[in-house]
């Protein structure tokens, strides 16, 4: 089951919502490139459902952008056959780093800044469970 975390900025009014983990729809590979939106992405799915030996980790995740702070709240896919293999990876919106995936913890002040004032540091509450 998936967490959703509420996210308030210290020092501003910033707040977010994200989602991290493992939901419903991801419990197959089909599942998941049915509701994929990326056509390139959908295809390498269709790829690996297609190999028998495929094997698959598929989760909600926050990444963060090392240079900019930026936030994205995506899909993390890793999938491997005995021929091939692919690993998600986001680029920042805001500046094309490449993001970095960030474990979240309930209540604790991460060492993420906020993304409206630069200078806050975000806190992430739990508040429910999805899937
Ligand atoms: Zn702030
Ligand atoms: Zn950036």
């Amino acid at each position: 089951m998936g967490e959703a975390y509420k996210l308030d900025c210290d020092t501003c009014t910033y707040t977010g919502n994200i989602f991290v983990g493992f939901g419903f729809a991801y419990m197959s590979l089909k599942s998941i490139a049915s509701f994929v939106q990326d056509a390139a992405l959908k295809r390498r799915i269709e790829e690996f459902i297609g190999n028998p030996s495929t094997r698959y980790d598929a989760y909600n995740a926050l990444y963060v952008c090392p240079a900019c702070q930026a936030m994205r709240n995506e899909l993390f896919i890793e999938m491997k056959s005995d021929s091939s293999q692919y690993r998600s990876s986001y680029a920042c919106p805001r500046c094309t780093s490449v993001m970095e995936k960030k474990h979240i913890e309930n209540n604790a002040l991460h060492h993420l800044s906020c993304p409206a004032c630069e200078k806050g540091k975000l806190k992430a509450t739990f508040y429910m469970d999805w899937d």
